[in-house]
């Protein structure tokens, strides 16, 4: 028999329009895996009820004719989206037990789409992360692991719960965010796709702000296609979002078969670090032999501010996390320790409900923004992300595409680079330019280095031109002919 959890989403379209199994089998097939996974940490919460109900909705609908486009397609939702009725904790503890009274954009899309919940997957405490061990929630396991070490892996941050999820066949897609790589960086060490679109493709109404001009919503997906499906659902103008672009959606799928033959696609020699990997680099060249020998153009590009904006980022992402984070005191939101008075409340609130890594960027963010720094940093940092913008403009004058690793490394093991922040903040070496730029990214399975584990290449686009990207990874997909499957599904299969 099929293992149902191992379909594409076009294929699972397919099998309940023929009738071959219902969207109730289907769901359930990816609750008994869901069963046989928990280890892996991958979901906060899981909501079996409310996905055979929405399931059971699918099934009248493909019995009258009148299916949704993805309807039956079991989802998992990033537990940074409010979610009517169910927890949405931001990873955080001190939103244990907020149940929001009203559902984000992109989810209500994505259920009006016939999407089917499958639960809040996992992820760093309020999307601060790049290794899913910030959790209040536990560390996330990712489902690889290297072919010399038993050792658990990071699945990458911050939404690695979704990123395993996808790997370990327990979602069929998931949603991310990506504020400065955290749908990349995880796909990349999961071995799944993930793409994050253009800043304001996807409302960011409902969704628990980090860094609000940074965050952007996006697609899991094992398959380029796949998350061509789920962007396309996802995407929209949102009146409730002032930065919401107003835009008609592409037909995402139907574009993604285009080839890349006269497609320009741009080399950042910046992107040559001497600290990356020599098979990283290697599968950079591989990426690029793939295309020259398609028919793609390939053209030596320069982003000369590349090297400021990691720091950059770490000082606008504080500022604004320091910013949106001041609403949670215990008054209005989730956890609550009373003290003498007000004053006291909310230093104990806060003490306890905020885990260290966001006590640090919280911090860093006052500081930054505090009489006498402003000027010196967070000001600074603004101009450094135009100077950013002005590079990736200038490039886009000579090429369609720009290609790159997603990551300086593969997955690492729970519990290092932990003692080191700025370590561990050099994980988005190669995400981060994106997000200062607002620009659409997606990382796509390219390869395994020496220990067996997942490589992932990013492919970055023009503002709105995630049709660009989807159509040169489609061709990366399938270039390498990635295959493999993580240690936790063949132990399965076994
Ligand atoms: N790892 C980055 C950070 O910790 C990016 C996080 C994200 O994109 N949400 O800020």
């Amino acid at each position: 028999m099929t293992d149902l959890t191992a379909l594409s989403v076009s294929e699972a379209l397919a099998g309940m329009k023929n009738k071959e199994f219902s969207a109730v089998e289907l769901t359930q097939a990816h609750l008994d895996a869901m069963d046989k996974a928990r280890h892996l940490n991958a979901y906060i919460v899981e909501t079996p009820e409310i996905a055979l109900k929405q399931a059971a909705e699918s099934d009248k609908r493909y019995a009258a004719g009148t299916e949704l486009p993805l309807d039956g397609i079991p989802t998992g939702i990033k537990d940074l989206f409010c979610t009517e009725g169910v927890q949405t904790t931001a990873g955080s503890k001190i939103l244990e037990g907020f149940i929001p009274t009203y559902e984000s954009t992109v989810t209500s899309k994505l259920f009006a789409d016939g999407a089917v919940m499958l639960g809040k997957t996992n992820l760093d405490e309020f999307a601060m992360g790049s290794s899913n061990t910030t959790s209040y929630y536990g560390n996330v396991v990712n489902p690889w692991k290297a072919n010399d070490s038993d050792a658990d892996l990071v699945p990458g941050g911050s939404s690695g719960g979704s990123a395993a999820a996808v790997a370990a066949n327990i979602a069929m897609l998931t949603t991310g965010t990506d504020t400065g790589g955290s749908i990349r960086q995880p796909a990349a060490f999961c071995g799944v796709a993930g793409i994050r679109p253009t800043y304001g493709r996807c409302s960011r109404w409902g969704v628990v702000a980090f860094a609000s001009s940074l965050d952007q919503a996006g697609a899991f997906g094992r398959s380029v296609e796949d998350c061509a499906h789920m962007l396309k659902s996802m995407s929209g103008y949102d009146p409730k979002d002032s930065t919401s672009a107003k835009l008609e959606v592409p037909d995402f799928p139907a574009l993604i078969d285009q080839g890349v033959k006269g497609l320009k696609v741009g080399i950042p020699k910046e992107y040559r670090l001497d600290e990356t990997p020599a098979e990283i680099n290697a599968m950079w060249e591989q990426g690029i032999e793939w295309l020259r020998s398609e028919g793609a153009e390939i053209v030596d590009i320069s982003l000369p501010h590349t090297k400021y904006a990691l720091p950059a980022y770490y000082i606008i992402a504080p500022a604004e996390a320091s910013s949106n984070l001041a609403r949670y005191d215990g008054v209005r939101y989730g956890l609550r320790v009373d003290g003498q008075d007000l004053q006291e409340t909310y230093r104990k609130t806060r003490a306890e409900g905020f885990g260290d890594e966001v006590k640090r960027r919280i911090m860093v963010g006052a500081y930054v923004l505090s009489a006498g720094y402003y000027d010196a940093y967070y000001l600074q940092a603004q101009k450094v992300r135009r100077l950013i913008q002005d590079d990736f403009k200038k490039a886009y004058e000579q090429v369609d595409v720009i290609l790159t690793p997603a990551t300086p490394s593969s997955a690492f093991a729970i519990g290092e680079n932990e003692d080191d922040p700025i370590k561990m903040y050099l994980n988005d070496v190669f995400t981060v330019t994106v997000n200062m730029a607002g620009l659409p990214g997606m990382s796509v399975p390219a390869g395994l280095d020496s220990r067996g584990l997942p490589l992932g290449l990013q492919v970055i686009g023009r503002p709105f031109d995630e049709a660009s990207i989807l159509r040169t990874c489609r061709f990366l997909e399938r270039a390498s002919a990635f295959k493999a499957k993580p240690q936790f599904l063949m132990n399965k299969a076994a």
